[in-house]
């Protein structure tokens, strides 16, 4: 389901005042051994590397494919189970170990569906359908296409006035406040975009709305983009975005069995009690559905940043327009088919190294999932080719191709929450990928990892300007750098810094749930579109205007398969705490300073609305609500988050000497000496980072320093549990966690100190 979470923007090299000259750049000659390694086994490693990321081939993934979309593939129709198969023969054809795991998961699809205008303007029924188009053979599979919906939104039928939302956000809602326009009793229209779709109908409960539409808007994904389908990649008029509108902030997964594997005889939640599912009807329409609806509402015109591409005037409402919203669901389970492969590493092969992708779509899926699940297969089969010529994995393996993402991460989530317990002791680190298509490599993950795979990026080379895919990383940050001390840190850091990994896909359970260090990858940036969960993602789409001669594809294969090789055959696991804990100590400040603001913007406002700033500037002419004063906030101790951002960096420190001492000469303790202890600590690193009643209120995030924010959906939010209960206005209870996740921090310093001794026993 993933969208961009790192916005490329368009633009030229901005250098004011900064020159490119003193950028490190990373020498890759083979007399520099790879982090963990000694010098020996580094070059056995690379000469491996360099031999796997000869073996992707275009063709191959092109042909893939072409037969994982040939039919719609949604969870539980019939050519989702044949692909799952299908991919299993692949699997096993490549000689790697494979088996399915089913679950039985809640699944709804459409009965019904209705939006109609039955006040305010001629009476029009939206027509919610996708037409084929002939040039685009898939596109007329209509018998097998899932309708446009909104899963797991609640059965409903409801008739009300029509409230224009902008994008449904908590900061939308308080300009509506402002205009003294209240969404009690009416349905909010809100259009696609900013954050994860489920805030959208969650923000209008909250706010008592009775239903909500979601639209995709012309300037958003459309037509003031370019040119649309099937001329261009754009969004066309009747063109919808299906999509999972689950409650996600709570938990993820099968909205029957939180926190457990949805196996076949798991103790399930009744129906009416599942808490995941919305609290009002919800359904998405395309904009020639939407423009009837929104040229109705009256009302004061909405603020300029509200208005889309449409040729109207956008008005808020609530008059006149008056909508009738009716969805019913079949509330089927389904079966997922997770399809698990493995190659059993030969000196530890209870370290598991696990990359996946999900197989499933809403319809064709070739964007979404097909172009990078089919990487995750070619990977596959380039380790087979590798295992053919006698290389052995050290650590196991194990490819994973999910079912189930679209509707809630089900087929990832089932699969982790039923192996827990195994992949807290044996998992090493998990790398996903959902979607590829041309440009920039995506750079996100835990930070302990950071300066693997900024090493990894530096090894693999950018198909189109045959710069290493890092340094096109690095020189795209600095053209895009919003300020001169962020363009700084990208020439002079070492590292490019890792984002944080927010909710859409299926990293999720690993790393929010069972605190696995985890990694996102794929490239993008540079071709764009609206076909995002239509029929018309398809291999007609892809192949005319995405990476269509798959270089970029074969680039995920070596980025991919780089990175499981290496982590899979460290002498010691390359983990790397510098990065880390200067990471910690960025979010630590911003937590900090976000504090501060808020104390400025609420006493900044109260003396605004002291001196009658708002009455005397508002236009007496229209509805203006002052804001209310608010209470000025205490300030906030901090302290014990400062004093472990310290620990953790002196930590980090000593660690990093350690490991140096050892590396020296050729790393032959490295390459001679047990490194199984300290290799079990590395790999409870991430674990040490979660907490096993989790979030406030969310006790499936179980990490304490990341999780999708509850109302931002898809990006992450660093500190999550400070922050969201600053967000909050609740000071008392941020301070309180802050004192909990400076412990978190102070036993991270404690295993990181543990390593650090184990290792200088070594070099004695
Ligand atoms: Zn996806």
């Amino acid at each position: 389901m993933k969208t961009s979470f790192r916005t490329f923007l368009l633009g030229g090299l901005v250098l004011a005042g900064v020159s490119l000259a003193p950028s490190k750049l990373h020498v890759t000659a083979d007399d520099v051994a790879l982090y963990g390694y000694s010098a020996e086994s580094s070059r056995t490693e690379r000469q491996w590397e360099e031999k796997m990321r000869a073996i992707p081939d275009p063709k191959n993934l092109r042909a893939y494919m072409e037969r994982l979309t040939a039919r719609p593939h949604n969870v539980g129709s019939p050519y989702d189970k044949d692909n799952a198969e299908w991919l299993l023969a692949k699997f096993q054809e490549f000689g790697l170990d494979v088996h399915i795991e089913t679950f039985s998961v809640l699944y709804p699809t459409p009965k019904e569906r209705l939006v109609e205008l039955v006040d305010g303007g001629p009476h029009f029924t939206a027509k919610m359908q996708e037409p084929p188009v002939p040039e685009d053979p898939t596109s007329s599979q209509t018998a097998e296409q899932l309708p446009t919906y909104n899963a797991y939104s609640i059965d409903g039928d409801v008739t009300a006035p029509l409230v224009y939302v902008n994008y449904g956000m908590p900061e939308d809602y308080e300009v509506l406040e402002r205009r003294g326009i209240s969404v009690k009793g009416a349905i909010v229209i809100a259009r696609y975009g900013r954050t994860w779709r489920g805030i959208k109908p969650l923000m209008g409960a909250e706010h008592g709305a009775v239903g909500c539409i979601i639209y995709s808007d012309p300037h958003d994904d459309g037509y003031s983009g370019g040119e649309v389908f099937p001329k261009g990649p754009w969004r066309p008029k009747d063109g919808v975005q299906r999509g999972s509108v689950q409650d996600s902030a709570v938990f993820m997964g099968d909205p029957l069995t939180p926190g457990i594997g949805a196996t076949a005889d798991a103790k399930r939640v009744p129906l009416k009690d599942a808490q995941s599912l919305t609290k009002i009807p919800v359904l998405p329409i395309s904009y020639a559905d939407a423009e009837p609806l929104l040229a109705a509402i009256g009302g004061p015109v909405a603020p300029r940043d509200w208005r889309g591409g449409l040729p109207i005037t956008y008005r808020l409402g609530p008059d006149p327009a008056k909508v009738h919203l009716k969805v019913y669901s079949n509330w089927d389970m389904k079966p997922l088919y997770d399809v698990i492969a493995k190659i059993p590493g030969s000196t530890h092969p209870d370290e598991w190294v696990i990359r996946g992708n999900h197989h499933d779509a809403w319809v064709n899926g070739a964007e979404d999932p097909i172009s990078g699940m089919v990487t995750v297969l070619e990977e596959a089969r380039s380790m087979g080719e590798l295992l053919k010529q006698g290389w052995k994995p050290k650590r196991t393996l194990i490819y994973c191709a999910w079912d189930g993402e679209e509707p809630g991460l089900l087929g990832s989530t089932e699969w982790v929450e039923t192996h827990v317990d195994e992949l807290r002791k044996h998992a090493v680190i998990y790398i996903n990928s959902d979607s590829n298509s041309r440009g920039y490599l995506a750079l996100e993950g835990s930070h302990t990892l950071e300066h693997f795979i900024n090493d990894v990026a530096r090894d693999i080379q950018d198909p189109e300007t045959k710069l290493s895919v890092w340094k096109r990383a690095q020189l795209k940050g600095i053209a895009d750098a919003a300020t001169a001390d962020e363009r700084r840190e990208f020439l002079e850091r070492h590292d490019i810094r890792l984002d944080m990994l927010g909710g859409g896909s299926d990293h999720a359970p690993f790393i929010n749930f069972a605190g696995i260090a985890s990694l996102g990858i794929g490239y993008g940036g540079e071709d764009h579109g609206g076909i995002y969960h239509s029929i018309y993602d398809d291999f007609y789409w892809y192949t005319h205007f995405s990476d269509y001669d798959f270089v970029y594809g074969r680039a995920l294969c070596q980025t991919g398969g780089t990175a499981m090789m290496r982590m899979a055959n460290a002498d010691l696991l390359p983990f790397q705490f510098a990065d880390f804990a200067d990471d910690v100590k960025m979010y630590v400040r911003e937590v900090e300073k976000f504090a501060g603001q808020q104390r400025d913007e609420i006493q900044e406002r109260n003396q605004k609305i002291s001196e009658g700033l708002y009455e005397a500037t508002s236009d007496p002419r229209e509805t203006w609500m002052a804001p209310k004063k608010e209470e000025l906030p205490p300030h906030l101790n901090f302290a014990p988050l400062d004093n472990a951002v310290e620990d953790l960096t002196r930590s980090a420190g000593e660690y990093q000497k350690a490991l140096e001492k050892i590396s020296a000469n050729g790393g032959a303790v490295l390459a001679n000496a047990s490194l199984q202890d300290v290799n079990e600590l590395l790999i409870q690193s991430e674990r040490k980072l979660t907490t096993p009643e989790g979030l406030p209120g969310r006790f499936w995030y179980k990490h304490q320093l990341y999780a999708p924010g509850a109302y931002t959906g898809y990006s992450a939010k660093a500190i999550p549990a400070v922050r969201e209960n600053l967000e909050q206005k609740k000071w008392k209870e941020a301070e309180q966690a802050a004192a909990r996740v400076a412990q978190v921090l102070e036993n991270e310093s404690a295993l990181i100190n543990s390593a650090t001794a184990k290792l200088s026993a070594l070099g004695k």
